[in-house]
């Protein structure tokens, strides 16, 4: 029999590691605590090395044609006015990026990707477990019990079963809440992403899509922790409450906010563990290291984690020592992808007017492709272009491990 494996959580990461795991051989089931898939989710980036997985999983076609097409991104006053205009690129800076997907149209191609290999489960959740010398005897909420050699944690921030496996694990919070919701597009919302910021450290984004919606992102700047736990109405109304003197396209959001089903409010917040396995247990994506939306980098990493937590298991076939491999490659890249500077947040929403009008400057300044070519010469935050080694994770080696594990590999 081939190894089992169980992946709790259908979301970015979970799918990917799905899919990877089971070309290498393995059975697996995915578990998620949603009675449906959740096809929800507002504009997600896919930048580089995410990219390359993706290209090798041979679904980069499907997730070209479904992208937003966004020509860039614009910083614009009350009357419209544009301050400063950055036009789509490539790279980890840019705001409007090479893959740009609505995360409703991702995780939907993922989890079409191998359907009919993978064992799907909704509505359940893991609520024990109990490792033995060669298997994890797992609890589920719905009364079942399985065993499997392995466990992966892709919950997302908010995961329950890290803390079951882990004990705490602190958000660190940002001082940023954001709004994510989809309303009618109107002519003037035009392909560019508007960005316009209100007095008070808050500001406003609107991002068209292919699907003839624009997608409202609220921003708010705010020592205050523990708002996103209120209930639904009380969130409108903060939200309401918020911007209600505010100009610009913000009125006909704040509308839209009454009839929008697809609200999404969080506190931003990162995740940072010491370790990203337990025995038989490893966790990825936003459940382990979390860098929180306005690094671009949230899909990316889950993307990237995912590959080389399959990979480390193909190259080694001792659990412990694949997952130590996993955390050695990923760890480097997770912390530049976490790296940012508090004062940025600050900048970004400013108080007052006159610093919204900085802002505004710096980002003008900015465009010139003069400036950032300097600015790339002083940034020593440099990525490993090996990080994904080969492509051609060899068809031998591929049917060697697999042969070992006892199982059938996808490929052949
Ligand atoms: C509904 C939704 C909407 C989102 N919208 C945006 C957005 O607009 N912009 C943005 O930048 N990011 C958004 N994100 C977050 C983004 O998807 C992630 O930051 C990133 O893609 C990393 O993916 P992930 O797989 O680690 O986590 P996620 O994509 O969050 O997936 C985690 C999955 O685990 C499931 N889950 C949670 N707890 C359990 C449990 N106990 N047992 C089983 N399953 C569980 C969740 O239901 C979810 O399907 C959204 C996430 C979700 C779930």
């Amino acid at each position: 029999m081939s190894k089992s494996v169980l992946i709790s959580g259908a979301g970015i990461a979970g799918s990917t590691l799905g899919y990877w795991l089971c070309k290498f051989g393995y059975r697996v089931t995915i578990i998620e605590r949603s009675p449906v898939p959740r096809l929800t989710g507002q504009t997600v980036d896919i930048r580089d090395e995410g990219r390359d997985v993706i290209s090798r999983m041979g679904i980069l076609d499907s997730i070209e044609n479904l992208m937003t097409n966004e020509s860039g991104l614009r910083f614009v006053d009350d009357d419209d006015t544009i301050r400063a205009e950055h036009p789509r690129a490539g790279g980890k800076k840019s705001f409007v990026t090479d893959i740009e997907i609505l995360r409703a149209d991702l995780c939907n191609i993922l989890l079409n990707v191998n359907k009919e290999k993978i064992e799907y489960i909704y509505g359940d959740t893991i609520t024990s477990y109990v490792e033995g010398d060669d298997n994890v005897d797992v609890g589920f909420k719905s009364g079942a019990r399985r065993q499997f050699d392995l466990v992966f944690i892709a919950e997302g921030m908010r995961s329950r079963t890290r803390e079951l496996v882990f004990g705490y694990v602190p958000v660190h919070h940002i001082g940023l809440y954001t709004a994510y919701f989809a309303i009618p597009y109107e002519e003037q919302d035009g392909n560019w992403v508007r960005w316009h910021n209100c007095v008070g450290g808050k500001s406003v984004l609107l991002r068209p899509d292919r699907q003839k919606t624009s997608r409202a992102y609220l921003y708010i700047r705010s020592n205050e922790r523990g708002l996103d736990l209120k209930d639904r109405p009380e969130v409108i109304r903060f939200i309401q409450n918020t911007f209600q003197h505010d100009g610009w396209e913000v009125p006909r959001i704040i509308e839209g906010l009454r009839h929008a089903e697809d609200l999404y409010f969080e506190d931003l917040g990162q995740i940072k563990m010491k370790s990203w396995s337990r025995g038989r247990i490893a966790i990825l994506g936003d459940a382990a290291y979390c860098a929180t939306p306005i690094s671009g980098m949230g899909t990316t990493l889950a993307i990237v984690g995912a590959y080389l937590l399959a990979r480390s298991l193909l190259e080694n076939p001792v659990h412990a020592q694949a997952f130590a491999s996993y955390e050695k490659k990923m760890r480097p890249y997770v912390n530049k992808a976490q790296a940012y500077n508090p004062w940025t947040i600050r900048l970004e929403q400013p108080d007052t007017k006159p610093g919204i009008n900085f802002f505004y400057t710096l980002k003008k300044i900015d465009q010139y492709p003069l400036i950032n070519l300097v600015k790339s010469l002083f940034n020593s935050n440099k990525y490993d272009p090996d990080l994904l080694g080969d492509e051609s994770l060899t068809t031998c080696q591929l049917a060697m491990t697999t042969k070992q594990r006892g199982g059938v590999s996808h490929d052949q």
